[in-house]
């Protein structure tokens, strides 16, 4: 399911942008205390239990794999001879390699004979959170590999967008992966985050991973969000296009695709420094009107430069007041053009996907500066992307559109009726969508 795209962080606009947070539905309220007479009725407490065993059985013992441990060692000291342990790695070998596969600074888990000795009867390792591998010797030799009981809750938050906000996200108790993904993975081709007004609020419905129960693993997905931009709302709808795949996009209330052809910017966490202006007057120029007709985006020196959409090279090359820049034709009506690089990494006549790096920043040609200068051909001339009703990435069929708009219905109410003001609610309204068995 985890086949979004990598988001990384540090997107210092988003985290000034996003600090008005308000959390409607996850946040640690303690639960009325209710009084109770002081009766003392002695109830069996639940046996814990892990790895699905009674651990109250044993005596157990956890540690992490150190340098020179080996299984043998390891079973050595917890009284194991070692005829029996070259036995169990040998019945156990199929499903894990004793031998090679312990990492140093993984935990593992011996559970032993509740007695003088402590003699390990079960040997349990974890390679990750999720996954753990048994291997028990107690009668006969057993040894499979299992998973954790992972559980996913869903949960609403809101928020309202201010200029003048603190370091709130944390502490209301909402991650930073869930702004990060409505911005670059939701949002990113519909709404300039950089340019969010004082007011602009947003509802997103949502789901935590647990592992366990108790080992929050974050955002696991986001099912649904509403955006109000300038007054103006936009809808995101989560919906799997194509199940053998696994293939997950956004699409809006009436079906159409979030993502669009074209990204809306060549380099990640950048400012625009100078947008598309005929009229632009400039201070070297004798504040003549020299028109721009590219977008700057300043970054630093040597920053990934992306190609904002599928498409071929037709010019990679040093010129005049350019400097090196990469021109790439996307199909019969655009093509996008990158200046000022200080390395060009395609050739003419290589096929580029969108987001591939295709350069760096730099200031080679007619530059003040670091920054890349975005050029955007329409039908061979230059025009604002920004202004642009840029064509959908990929149009859902209309098979499944019927299919859509059914799916998002009960999804389109449950966000429509999520009130924005922050509510203090007595328990934690959460819902387990999914949880698995081990
Ligand atoms: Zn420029």
């Amino acid at each position: 399911m985890d086949n979004t795209r990598d988001t990384s962080v540090g997107n210092k606009y988003l985290i000034l942008l996003f600090l008005g947070l308000i959390v409607l539905g996850c946040k640690d309220n303690p639960k009325p205390q209710i009084e109770q007479e002081e009766v003392a009725i002695l109830e069996d407490p639940e046996p814990l239990t892990e790895f699905g065993f009674k651990l109250d059985n044993y005596i157990v013992k956890r540690d992490t794999i150190r340098k020179g441990d080996t299984f043998g060692v390891i079973l050595e000291r917890n009284n194991v001879g070692y005829p029996k342990i070259f036995n169990i790695a040998e019945k156990a070998k199929d499903t894990f390699d004793i031998a090679r596969s312990l990492q140093v600074g993984k935990p593992y888990t011996l559970l032993c004979e509740k007695d003088s000795l402590e003699t390990a009867k079960c040997f349990i390792y974890q390679p990750n959170l999720e996954d753990y591998v048994v291997i028990n010797f107690q009668d006969s030799i057993q040894a499979y590999r299992s998973t954790k009981p992972i559980k996913y809750v869903e949960k609403e938050a809101t928020g309202i967008i201010e200029d003048n906000i603190s370091l709130t996200l944390e502490e209301q108790g909402l991650s930073p992966r869930l702004a990060y993904k409505m911005a670059d993975e939701i949002f990113a081709w519909t709404i300039d985050f950089r340019r969010l007004q004082k007011g602009d609020r947003f509802k997103v419905i949502y789901t935590d991973k647990y592992i366990d129960d108790t080992i929050y693993t974050g955002v696991h997905n986001v099912k649904a969000a509403y955006f109000e931009h300038n007054n103006e709302p936009f809808y995101a709808f989560e919906f799997m296009t194509d199940t053998t795949k696994g293939i997950i996009d956004y699409f809006n209330e009436e079906a159409k695709n979030l993502r669009r052809a074209f990204l809306k910017a060549p380099v990640k966490f950048s400012r625009i420094s100078s947008r598309y202006n005929l009229k632009r007057r400039i201070a070297v120029y004798g504040y003549r009107v020299r028109a721009h007709r590219g977008t700057d985006f300043a970054a630093p020196i040597g920053t990934p430069i992306m190609a904002t959409a599928n498409g071929t090279v037709t010019e990679s090359r040093r010129r005049g007041g350019n400097g090196n820049y990469v021109k790439i034709r996307h199909n019969a009506t655009y093509e996008t053009q990158y200046l000022h690089m200080s390395k060009r990494l395609v050739k003419v006549g290589d096929f580029v996907k969108q987001g591939d790096i295709i350069g760096k920043v730099g200031m080679t040609g007619n530059t003040g500066g670091p920054h890349v200068c975005y050029r955007f051909w329409k039908n061979g001339k230059q025009v604002d992307p920004f202004k642009q009703k840029l064509p959908e990435a990929k149009p859902i069929s209309d098979s499944l559109k019927v299919k859509y708009l059914e799916f998002i219905q009960p999804i389109k109410h449950q966000l429509d009726n999520i009130n924005f003001k922050p509510q203090i609610t007595e328990e934690e309204p959460q819902t387990v969508i999914y949880q698995s068995n081990s």
